[in-house]
């Protein structure tokens, strides 16, 4: 089962694909996890990704696709897996249609978390995040057990730089430009799938658990 979750930035894409990824077993990418990871490590990638995130742009879609073929390559992809953050363009919905068409494979679904853009710069400056190991928090809405811990493993929570408001504000503006009509590109598709992501996470989880069944 291969899964893409759609949505601006702080919808709630993360957080459900976790959720869905533990449900069916199947392993959760997330290219701005790939690309903090690389930028922890110091390497060339995270070096080259960290100049268009630190600026609130979409890392160049040449670099991003490789990055994303590189992994669903891997052997715990072979049964599926749910894509959070990618495609982000329609030119990385195309290469990701067509390599898979080779395979003989096919996106069964996409999930579009339907967030208004009033409530995501509120959701950002609230998001904590755990660089160590990708988990998220909000400091209203899902907090960890201790405060500034991730419950998963222990490391210090962080608020990340591109969730400072003037940040949110541009990459709100590259989603409605870039992101947005994937939606439409789906939709013609007939994978696509809305679900409302203003409700709880709980909530939220249990009209995407209707859709994949
Ligand atoms: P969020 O879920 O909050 O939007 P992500 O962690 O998915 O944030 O992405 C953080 C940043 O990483 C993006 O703003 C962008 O600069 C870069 N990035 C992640 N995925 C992609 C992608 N598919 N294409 C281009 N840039 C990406
Ligand atoms: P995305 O991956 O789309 O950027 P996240 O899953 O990281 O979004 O969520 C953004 C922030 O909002 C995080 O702090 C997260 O804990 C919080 N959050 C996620 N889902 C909800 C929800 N349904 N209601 C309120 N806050 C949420
Ligand atoms: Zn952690």
């Amino acid at each position: 089962m291969k899964i893409i979750m759609l949505g601006a930035p702080g919808a709630g894409k993360g957080t459900q694909a976790k959720r869905i990824a533990e449900k069916f077993g199947i392993p959760h990418i997330s290219t701005g996890d790939i690309f903090r990871a690389n930028i922890k490590n110091g390497t060339e990638l995270g070096k080259e990704a960290k100049k268009y995130m630190d600026e609130g742009k979409l890392v160049p879609d040449e670099l991003t696709v490789r990055i994303l073929l590189d992994r669903v390559k891997d052997a715990d992809c072979s049964k599926g897996y749910v894509l959070d953050g990618f495609p982000r363009t329609i030119p990385q919905a195309e290469v990701l249609d067509s390599e898979l068409a080779k395979l003989n494979e096919k996106v069964d679904y996409a999930v579009d978390v339907d967030v208004p853009d009033e409530n995501i710069v509120k959701r950002m400056s609230g998001r904590r995040a755990c660089l160590n190991c990708g988990a998220t928090y909000h400091l209203e809405y899902l907090k960890p057990a201790k405060d500034g811990v991730c419950d998963k493993c222990g490391s210090e929570l962080v608020l990340r730089d591109d969730d400072k408001p003037e940040t949110v504000n541009k990459r709100l503006k590259v989603y409605h430009e870039q992101t947005q009509p994937l939606i439409d590109y789906y939709s013609k598709k007939q994978i696509l799938h809305a679900v409302d992501g203003t409700v709880d996470p709980d909530e939220v989880f249990k009209a995407i658990e209707a859709i994949l069944k």
